[in-house]
């Protein structure tokens, strides 16, 4: 039942104690950034805890290689509860400092780099030691343990390989256990069916959206995957997704679905996770120290209040990240699990507090729509955004005003136009859009705050 029984199981204050010798390291080593070098060279001070960079524009290339060395007084904490008086991370705070602000080792001590789709501007990118990639893959083993995976199981990984943490790292983690792991990917749905079938696959890791979808291929192909497959288990995350949509994963399948949850800046996947009990995600805390926060405010809630969680990592090497901002909301949930494990668990992610979009598990930011769509000359500056579900997929729409000053074309020239901006927008965002050329002021206006963005997939009816 337990991968690590010892941590897995281990007292809360013992628990805490890791935690803080754990936290008392990650602060010594960040220090050896760049980034947190600079932030905390006065100590915890509140001087300290202006950020760094403010004001500074991102130069690509502005921090070297070689790591700063920790200076002046260091940080020791006495207690967990301290780590509130220090600033938070942001996303832009490693957007700003790319590529090398927040390593502590030299770059050859680096064997793998990552990084999270929905970046504007700069990518954020996540280097890995091989300890970093040691833990994260033993993470994933316990995950998949915790939930009944074993040796003799076969495990189909359906999530993308490539910088994208999805596909790696279960893979890693999956051969940890010494499990089977057929690489597929995610689509070619057909050819995912044939090895499901004759590779009598028992595990598999999936978009949640896409396991809807790929049922529609089951039918088609007059297929009943719970009589003519040997499928147990499916691991489903990297999208926000409801408790009906498990249930029905797990009905249409007739398997267990497991609600797995992580981030790049993180490891990836292997942060939180379902037991066996499916009541609420373990967070690991022996190595990720994790608080709500009230997202405006920033002051840690009372326990059991819904708002963003913040993680702090306890055992990253290359790239350890002190009180960084997910902007996912969830809660932490009360009381004991009846699974005998005592790391907290938090609840499912409900949304986000910053306006980044997930489609199909690609996350997206409005801002990179809009920016693409304004470098091409014939099209105007007014456009709106829909997200709908189309046979259990999302669907992105666009509908942009043309730019009558530019554009003087003909139909043919319009579709051509069309097919530019579908380009574009793949080529920035990883996903292909719908786009509709709309008449030049026909796009409502507003005086206000514009509305650019309808996301139609919580039941509201919509489309273009
Ligand atoms: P990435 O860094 O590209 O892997 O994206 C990480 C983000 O995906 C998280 O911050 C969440 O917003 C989202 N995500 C990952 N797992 C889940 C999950 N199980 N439920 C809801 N959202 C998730
Ligand atoms: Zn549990």
């Amino acid at each position: 039942m337990y991968w690590e029984k010892e941590v897995e199981t281990m007292d809360r204050s013992a628990l805490a104690g890791l935690q803080l010798g754990r936290l008392n390291e990650s602060l010594t080593r960040a220090r050896g950034s760049a980034f947190y070098g600079k932030r905390f060279a006065g100590g915890a001070s509140s001087e300290g805890a202006q950020p760094a960079y403010a004001g500074t524009p991102a130069q690509p290339g502005g921090y070297a290689g070689t790591p700063a060395k920790p200076a002046g007084s260091s940080i020791e904490l006495s207690g967990l509860e301290e780590l509130t008086d220090l600033p938070f991370t942001t996303k832009d705070d490693l957007r700003n400092a790319f590529p090398y602000g927040f390593l502590t080792v030299d770059l050859q001590e680096v064997i793998r780099l990552h990084s999270s789709s929905g970046t504007t501007g700069n990518p954020t990118v996540v280097f890995h030691t091989p300890r970093d990639i040691d833990h994260w893959g033993n993470l994933i083993a316990r995950c998949m343990y915790t939930t009944g995976v074993r040796k003799q199981d076969v495990f189909q990984n359906m999530m993308g390989y490539g910088l994208f943490t999805g596909g790696l790292g279960f893979h890693y983690g999956a051969e940890k256990l010494g499990v089977m792991t057929i690489p597929i990917g995610p689509g070619n749905s057909k050819r995912q069916i044939w090895f499901l079938k004759h590779l009598k696959a028992t595990v598999i890791h999936i978009l949640p959206s896409y396991a809807l979808r790929l049922y529609s291929f089951f039918e088609e192909m007059q297929l009943d995957p719970k009589k003519d497959l040997h499928l147990r288990i499916a691991f489903i995350g990297a999208e926000p997704h409801s408790e009906e949509i498990r249930r029905k994963i797990e009905e249409l399948y007739g398997i267990k679905v497991y609600n797995s949850y992580g981030l790049s800046e993180m490891c990836g996947p292997g942060v939180a996770f379902e037991c066996e009990c499916q009541v609420g995600l373990h967070v690991w805390e022996d190595h990720f120290y994790p608080e709500i926060i009230d997202p405006v405010s920033g002051e840690v809630l009372p326990e059991g209040e819904r708002g963003e969680l913040v993680l702090t990592t306890l055992t990253r090497e290359a790239m350890p990240l002190i009180r960084y901002r997910t902007r996912d909301l969830t809660r932490f949930l009360p009381g004991e699990c009846p699974c005998g494990r005592t790391h907290r668990r938090i609840d499912r992610i409900t949304g986000r507090s910053d306006d980044m979009l997930i489609i199909n598990g690609v996350n997206i930011f409005p801002i990179q729509i809009e920016k693409t769509l304004m470098a091409i000359p014939e099209i105007g500056r007014n456009y709106l955004i829909e997200i709908n579900k189309e046979n259990f997929m999302d669907r992105l729409s666009v509908k942009v005003e043309i730019n009558e000053e530019v554009f003087h074309g003909t139909l043919a020239e319009l579709e051509k136009l069309q097919i530019k901006a579908v380009a574009a927008l793949r080529a920035e965002l990883g996903v292909t859009p719908n786009v509709k050329l709309v008449e030049p002021s026909s796009l409502p206006v507003s005086e206000g705050k514009v509305r650019r963005v309808y996301d139609y997939r919580g039941g509201e009816q919509g489309g273009l």
